[in-house]
């Protein structure tokens, strides 16, 4: 039985897209650590603000730019208040995660040395590992990496280990996207600030499953994607302590990001907007700060809850197919499972899994190094959200058992 004090078929109400068929089947949507669905209360906003008072923020008089600013502003003070941030202009707003990291690793250049250290964990994203790479390459920084286990959980003894006054940068996800692993960041976090390394999580994988606390954590830098997490693409934070901010490099030069341009010199703008070159993403910040309001009416306590449930559920039940591994055992993950079965392709499974209407993602998600570890080309990965039900896992586990059938 899965208890759960979310009323399930209320909530799936809010996510039209759950309505439709795929091949002629209702959908199975269960791709959710690739991109979350949209409920319509964020597609709302989404239509309020082209219909209504679509308009460049920041520099106008006229009112539909003053409206949009103040939509816009509002929703980075919703986005502080969601992180427990300290100070609003401590919250950038990003396309996502991977400008998030770029931006960090670009203004890193000049405080990282020849022969200073990097760590990075073994199940990062590509987009926490290439650009580190491209820092190393630039300053003559070495890239180190934390082990991990068989269970898909870092090797904490050995992340003591390499820390030493060498280390400038410690860099780690929160929640793993391939694993579903949940990092011990507290810990990582404390043990870096105590050789004095800067720390900068990945919080992409976490938003739609835990509600992190900036203070409470004291970490350096968190990136988020507003997709993960009922919102729209393209779209994102960073946050970083303002003395970060304050001491890195403006990323990308241009409008908005400017106190004063002369042709002999410029002058940059206070934070947030030293890193907010040109134009944004007004639309979807906006929707960002909207889609972090409906989370909350939901209560991530809840979630994490029924989402335990039906992962606890789902596992024991692809576990009882025959041939099938799961990879990812951590004690401490959240609703994602990566498997495969034993002389089957994930890419057939998934394939067969799409006829059926399911949708789930195979390959190496985008963490190559990590289907290295376990010597697979990548895994079928299910991932669950809050609107999915117990009888998709049902449909799921019907779904692999007959394309185990018809590729065996
Ligand atoms: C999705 C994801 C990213 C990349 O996010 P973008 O929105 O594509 O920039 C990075 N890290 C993790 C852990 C992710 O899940």
């Amino acid at each position: 039985m899965i208890q759960t004090t979310l009323d399930i078929e209320t909530i799936r109400k809010d996510f039209p897209i759950l309505n439709r068929e795929v091949n002629g089947k209702p959908l199975v949507y269960l791709d959710n650590a690739a991109t979350s669905q949209t409920p319509q209360q964020v597609i709302d906003v989404i239509v309020d603000y082209y219909q209504n008072y679509n308009a460049n923020i920041h520099r106008g008089v006229h009112s539909l730019s003053q409206e949009a600013t103040d939509a816009y502003e509002a929703a980075r003070i919703k986005i502080k208040k969601h992180y427990n941030i300290a100070k609003t202009h401590e919250v950038i707003l990003t396309s996502g995660t991977t400008h998030s990291i770029n931006l960090v690793a670009n203004g890193f250049t000049s405080f990282v040395k020849e022969g200073d250290e990097i760590l990075v964990s073994a199940m990062e994203h590509h987009s926490n590992i290439v650009p580190w790479q491209m820092l190393c390459e630039r300053t003559g920084g070495v890239l180190k990496v934390i082990p991990m286990n068989q269970k898909g959980e870092l090797v904490m003894e050995e992340f003591h280990a390499l820390l030493s006054d060498k280390t400038k940068l410690v860099f780690c996800n929160h929640v793993s996207n391939a694993l579903g692993t949940v990092n011990p960041i507290e810990e990582i976090i404390d043990a870096s600030h105590k050789v004095s390394a800067a720390v900068l999580i990945d919080g992409a994988q976490a938003a739609p499953h835990i509600k992190a606390d900036m203070q409470a954590l004291d970490v350096d830098f968190y990136t988020v994607s507003a997709h993960k997490v009922c919102g729209p693409t393209g779209v994102g934070m960073l946050y970083g302590k303002e003395e970060w901010l304050n001491k890195l490099p403006p990323y990308q030069g241009g409008g908005e990001m400017i106190a004063e341009v002369t042709f002999e010199k410029t002058t940059y703008a206070d934070l947030p907007h030293k890193f907010e070159a040109g134009t944004p993403n007004i639309c979807g910040g906006i929707a960002f700060g909207a889609a972090l309001d409906y989370m909350n009416s939901i209560g991530f306590e809840a979630i994490a809850q029924y989402e335990e449930e039906l992962l606890q559920y789902a596992t024991e039940q692809l576990l009882a197919i025959d041939g099938l591994k799961i990879y990812g055992t951590a004690k401490n993950k959240t609703s994602v499972i990566s498997f495969n079965i034993d002389g089957i392709h994930p890419y057939d499974i998934g394939t067969i899994l799409d006829k059926l209407g399911i949708a789930v993602r195979t390959g190496h998600h985008c963490a190559q190094p990590i289907m290295d570890f376990y010597k697979i080309p990548g895994t079928v990965r299910a991932s669950f959200s809050f609107y999915n039900t117990k009888e998709e896992v049902d449909v799921l586990v019907e779904g692999v058992k007959r394309a185990k059938n018809m590729l065996l």
